[in-house]
C-alpha cells in the first residue's frame, strides 16, 4: 500500500509530434509537486495508438526530460514495480480488464453503427436533448444481439456510466458537479479489440497507484467519466482508490488564442535551439499558472521545488509572454558563473551553428571575452554574431552598418585612429581607448562618433561588445589590418 503522505504522479504524454510547452508544463508541475512532498515521478508512455506515435517522437520526449533535468523515479529505461511503462506492452492487461467490466456489467457491447448515432444524435439536437450516446444498447436482449450478430454488425465495448451526478474536488477549481446527462455512455474498447484512451488511462492510474492526477484544463471533460470508472475498478477489486484530479489552466498564445501545439512558438526543441537554458526556461514555463511570489520572479529550480504546491495553482487561463520568458532567460544566463556560462555557449561557436571554418575556432580568445558577453545575450545564440568577429577571416560584411557608421570624412579619421593605436599599449584597453579619444579630438569627433568607424572596419557591426576590450583580444595585428582594409574600401 501506498502511503497516503506520498503522493505518486504520472507524466503520460502521447508520443506523437515534437515535445510543446504546454507538455513540458504539465510534466514540470507534476515533476515539482512529487519532489516537493518527496514523493514518486511515473512516467508512462501511452503509445496505444500505433497510427500516430512514433518512435522518433518517443526518443525526443526522453531526451527533452532529461535536457530539462526532470527526471524520473519509475518508467521507460528505469523500470519499476509496474513494469512496463509503455502502454503498447501492457495490451493483455488492458483486455483482460475490459472484459471483467463486461462480466460485472459496467460495460456492454454496443452494434449501433456510425450512421445510426449520427442519425439519433441529430435527432436529439432537433429537439433540444442532450445529443450523447442514448443509451440504446444498454440493455439489448439475447434475442437482439442474436440479431445483430446474424446481420454482421461489429460491436464496440462501451462504460456504462452511472444515472448520477458525478462531483469531485478539483484541486486547482474547487468543487465541479458533472449531471448524467452531459456524460453519456462512452467507448472504451474499440471493434477490433483496441483498447482506448478512456481505458488505459485511468486503468494505469489504478495499476500505478497513482494518487494526484495533474493535467491540462482541456482533459476536464474527461474526468467525471474516468472517476466512474475508477469505481467500477474498485468495484471489481482491481483498485483501491480515487486519485485526485488538479486541471492546470489554458495557455493563451498570440491574439489571446489558446496556445496550440502546433503554433511554432509553443515548440520545445525551438527554445532549445535558440539557447534557452533548461533553469531559465523551467522558470519561465512554471509561472504558466502559478507565481513564486509577488515580487520575486526569477527563481532556481531548487527554490520552485522548495515552494510548488498545486493549490496555489491559478485556475485562470495564462498568457504566454516570450519577451518574458526570453528576459527570465536572460537574467538566468546572467546568474551562471563565468565558468558555465563560457562552456555553456561553446555549442554556439562550433558547427553547424558558427559560420567560420573549425579551426578558426580559438579557445583562449573565447575565454577572455566571455566575461564581456555574458550580461548581453537574451539567448545563448546570440553570442555567435556578438564574437564572430574574432573567428572570422574578416568581419561581417553589413552595409547598413558600414553606411551608418562611415559618415563625415571617415578616411581621416581612421587614418589618424590607425596611427595613435599603433603606437598605443596593446595590453590596456584604456590605451587604446585613449587612442581613439585623442585621434577623435583631432577631428573635433567625441568618442562615440569616433569609435564608430572603428567599430565597423574591425567587428562590420555598429553595435557589439564593449570596442577597447574587444581591440585587445583580437589583437594589434589583425586590428590594424582590418583598419587598412576599410581605409581601402573607403578609397576604392
Ligand atoms: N496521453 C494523454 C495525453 O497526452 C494523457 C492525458 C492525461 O494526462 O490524462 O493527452
Ligand atoms: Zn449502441
Amino acid at each position: 500500500m501506498v502511503n497516503a503522505t506520498t503522493p505518486r504522479v504520472r507524466f503520460c504524454p502521447s508520443p506523437t509530434g515534437n515535445p510543446h510547452v504546454g507538455l513540458v508544463r504539465t510534466a514540470l508541475f507534476n515533476w515539482a509537486f512529487a519532489r516537493h512532498a518527496g514523493g514518486t515521478m511515473v512516467f508512462r508512455i501511452e503509445d496505444t495508438d500505433a497510427a500516430r506515435d512514433s518512435e522518433e517522437s518517443y526518443n525526443q520526449l526522453l531526451d527533452s526530460l532529461r535536457w530539462l533535468g526532470l527526471d524520473w523515479d519509475e518508467g521507460p529505461e528505469k523500470g519499476g514495480p509496474h513494469a512496463p511503462y509503455r502502454q503498447s506492452q501492457r495490451m493483455d492487461i488492458y483486455a483482460d480488464i475490459a472484459k471483467r467490466l463486461q462480466d460485472a456489467g459496467h460495460a456492454y457491447d454496443c452494434y449501433c453503427t456510425t450512421a445510426e448515432l449520427d442519425e439519433r444524435r441529430d435527432v436529439a439536437r432537433k429537439a433540444g436533448r442532450p445529443s450523447g450516446y442514448d443509451g440504446h444498447c444498454r440493455d439489448l436482449t439475447a434475442g437482439q444481439v442474436e440479431e445483430y450478430r446474424t446481420e454482421g454488425r461489429t460491436s464496440i465495448v462501451r462504460f456504462r456510466m452511472p444515472d448520477e451526478a458525478i462531483t469531485f474536488e478539483d484541486l486547482v477549481r474547487g468543487e465541479l458537479t458533472f449531471t448524467p446527462e452531459n456524460v453519456p455512455d462512452y467507448g472504451i474498447v474499440r471493434a477490433n479489440g483496441a483498447p482506448l484512451y478512456t481505458l488505459v488511462n485511468p486503468v494505469d492510474d489504478a495499476l500505478m497507484e497513482i494518487t494526484h492526477v495533474l493535467r491540462g484544463e482541456d482533459l476536464l471533460s474527461s474526468t467525471p467519466r474516468q472517476i466512474a470508472l475508477h469505481k467500477a475498478l474498485i468495484d471489481i477489486g482491481v483498485s483501491q482508490r480515487i486519485p485526485l484530479f488538479g486541471h492546470l489552466p489554458y495557455v493563451m498564445g498570440e491574439g489571446n488564442k489558446k496556445l496550440s501545439k502546433r503554433d511554432p512558438e509553443a515548440s520545445l526543441n525551438l527554445y532549445r535551439e535558440r539557447g534557452f537554458l533548461p533553469e531559465g526556461l523551467l522558470n519561465y514555463l512554471s509561472l504558466l499558472g502559478w507565481s513564486f511570489s509577488a515580487d520575486q520572479d526569477i527563481f532556481s529550480v531548487a527554490e520552485l521545488v522548495e515552494r510548488f504546491d498545486i493549490a496555489d495553482v491559478n485556475a485562470n487561463p495564462a498568457r504566454f509572454d516570450l519577451k518574458k520568458a526570453e528576459a527570465i532567460n536572460a537574467d538566468h544566463i546572467r546568474l551562471l558563473d563565468v565558468k558555465a556560462f563560457t562552456e555553456a555557449c561553446t555549442p554556439w561557436l562550433r558547427a553547424p551553428h558558427a559560420n567560420w571554418p573549425e579551426e578558426n575556432f580559438d579557445q583562449a580568445a573565447w575565454e577572455a571575452i566571455a566575461p564581456y558577453a555574458q550580461t548581453r545575450l537574451t539567448v545563448l545564440s546570440d553570442i555567435t554574431a556578438n564574437v564572430d568577429f574574432l573567428f572570422l577571416d574578416r568581419p561581417v560584411e553589413d552595409e547598413a552598418s558600414w553606411a551608418k557608421a562611415m559618415k563625415g570624412d571617415p578616411v581621416a579619421l581612421l587614418t589618424t585612429a590607425r596611427a595613435k593605436l599603433a603606437d598605443a599599449d596593446w595590453t590596456s584597453p584604456e590605451a587604446l581607448k585613449a587612442a581613439v579619444l585623442a585621434a577623435g579630438e583631432e577631428h573635433g569627433l567625441k568618442l562615440g562618433k569616433a569609435q564608430a568607424p572603428v567599430r565597423v572596419a574591425v567587428t562590420g557591426r555598429t553595435v557589439g561588445l564593449p570596442l577597447f576590450e574587444s581591440l585587445e583580444i583580437l589583437g594589434r595585428d589583425r586590428s590594424l589590418e582590418r583598419i587598412d582594409a576599410a581605409l581601402a574600401k573607403l578609397a576604392a
